[in-house]
């Protein structure tokens, strides 16, 4: 193990990230519920969503933007649509909350929507859409953030890095999940290219003059890119417009607006949408194609599912434990 590096089991991840989060203002069922969140992606190799996080969620609880004791509000807006009110809290608490209550309302509805708003997301997607999954449902999640993005053509961050995720049931095992940024790379992964001094691959942002370059360095100074051009770009545009006025919440440009820019996320909505496959299908018999294309797609030398690197990560942290560098163990150890 390198010098400037810490190796920790998956239980010390958990214990430190609580204990930081409660020290910065959080109370017991808040840090909980996000240092589940942080624990779940170090489980799965997921660094940039991890403990790497934990300094931005402790600074926006000191400074007093986002409130360490949130009780989420739920109320029903119309027969399929849960509105969640965060309570100025992060998105775990508010998830935790709600969960039960929407696979519920999906089950009875076939279809249901919830609205979170007044709420800070600073993690991956995906542990809510699986959450989903293995509850049978189909389900699909997108937030904004902060203008990073610069719309297909222009310069000036507009978007925010704007993950959708999506993840499907299945019969045996794991659901197949995808959680992606629609900027070509994940800001948390810029950053960490910029802490360890790495340059990014090609496509991933321009300089402030509107020049590609692989400087992570500039590109946060900078704006990002969309993946695969204008495809990408509309689909952040999709992502600002769900997350944002579809809820009554910010678009990214207005979350920067009122941000006390204090290394936390800045407040948002997130939509999640959710299906019943018992409802939706017309004939009950169907629904094993879906395996027929997970099998074809397979049967493809070279391919494999989405979520399965995950399951791969998780097995070597298993094995390896978590390794972070030393300087930010020190940042977080109170
Ligand atoms: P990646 O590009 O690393 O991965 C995107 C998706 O593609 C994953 O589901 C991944 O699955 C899948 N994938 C990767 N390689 C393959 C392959 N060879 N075949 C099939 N599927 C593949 O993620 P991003 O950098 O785009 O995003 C990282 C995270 O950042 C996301 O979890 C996102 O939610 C989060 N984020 C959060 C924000 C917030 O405001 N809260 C803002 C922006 C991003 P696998 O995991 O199996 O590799």
């Amino acid at each position: 193990m390198p010098a400037d590096t810490v190796t920790l089991n998956l239980d010390d991840v958990k214990t430190l990230a609580k204990a930081a989060l409660m020290n910065a203002g959080c109370d017991n069922a808040n840090a909980e519920a996000i240092a589940h969140v942080v624990w779940m992606a170090e489980r799965d190799g997921c660094s940039s969503h991890g403990l790497f996080r934990v300094p931005g969620y402790c600074k926006s609880l000191s400074s007093g933007k986002v409130n360490g004791a949130a009780r989420p509000l739920l109320d029903r807006a119309a027969p399929s649509v849960l509105w969640v009110d965060g309570d100025a809290g992060y998105t775990p608490i508010a998830h935790k909350t709600m969960m039960e209550d929407f696979a519920e309302l999906v089950r009875a509805q076939g279809v249901a929507l919830a609205a979170i708003t007044n709420s800070f997301h600073f993690a991956a997607l995906w542990p809510e859409v699986e959450m989903l999954s293995s509850r049978g449902l189909v389900a699909m999640a997108c937030t904004s953030y902060k203008p990073t993005v610069a719309p297909h053509g222009g310069r000036k961050p507009l978007y925010g890095t704007n993950p959708l995720a999506f993840s499907w049931p299945r019969p045996e095992g794991d659901p197949v999940t995808f959680d992606q940024a629609s900027a070509t790379m994940a800001r948390g992964d810029i950053q960490i290219h910029k802490r360890d001094g790495k340059p990014v691959p090609e496509g991933v942002g321009i300089d402030a003059n509107g020049n590609p370059t692989n400087d992570p360095e500039k590109i946060l100074e900078g704006a990002q890119l969309a993946f695969g051009g204008y495809k990408g770009s509309s689909i952040a545009m999709m992502v600002e417009l769900l997350a944002g006025p579809l809820l009554g919440e910010n678009l990214s440009l207005e979350a920067a607006e009122t941000d006390l820019d204090d290394g936390g996320p800045a407040r948002g909505g997130e939509f999640i949408l959710a299906f019943d496959p018992a409802k939706t299908r017309q004939k009950t018999e169907s629904g094993g194609n879906a395996e027929r294309l997970f099998a074809a797609m397979l049967e493809q030398e070279g391919v494999r599912l989405p979520g399965q690197g995950r399951k791969t990560r998780r097995a070597e942290v298993a094995e390896k434990g978590v390794v972070i560098p030393r300087a930010l163990m020190e940042q977080i150890e109170i």
